[in-house]
């Protein structure tokens, strides 16, 4: 058996991978929910998604998507989304890649308070 961290863990079920990374994971089952919070190391090079251009940070916008439930935990993931100075195109906020390769992950939640009444339904195997 493979003993992971929940930020392994969540790093490894939502695919986040370098220069991302999963920093903490909050559960908060009281809301019925679980935070992920995911942010670009502090290595990372932002680049402009525009035309390419490497840059450094300008600053970072926190943005929060709504993933799939965990079992019946409500699973909000919670990016600081860095803005890359470009000098051709200003700060710009960078291509969060996951988000656009799975379809789940482009659900924006713009308030915690939202509910997602009606989404699909996670399954939990017990067996
Ligand atoms: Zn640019």
């Amino acid at each position: 058996m493979v003993v992971m961290h929940n930020t392994t863990l969540y790093a490894s079920i939502l695919g986040v991978v370098a220069p991302w990374r999963v920093t903490e994971v909050r559960t908060e089952l009281a809301k019925g929910q679980i935070l992920v919070h995911v942010d670009m190391a502090g290595d990372g090079k932002p680049s402009c998604p525009k035309c390419g251009t490497v840059g450094p940070k300008h600053d970072h916008r926190k943005r929060r998507w709504r993933h799939l439930p965990t079992c019946q935990y409500q699973t909000i993931i919670e990016v600081d989304v860095p803005r890359v100075h470009c000098p051709e195109h200003g700060a710009l906020q960078v291509e969060v890649p996951w988000a656009e390769r799975n379809s789940s992950f482009t659900v924006s939640v713009r308030s915690p308070a939202q509910t997602c009444s009606g989404g699909p339904a996670a399954v939990c195997w017990v067996g």
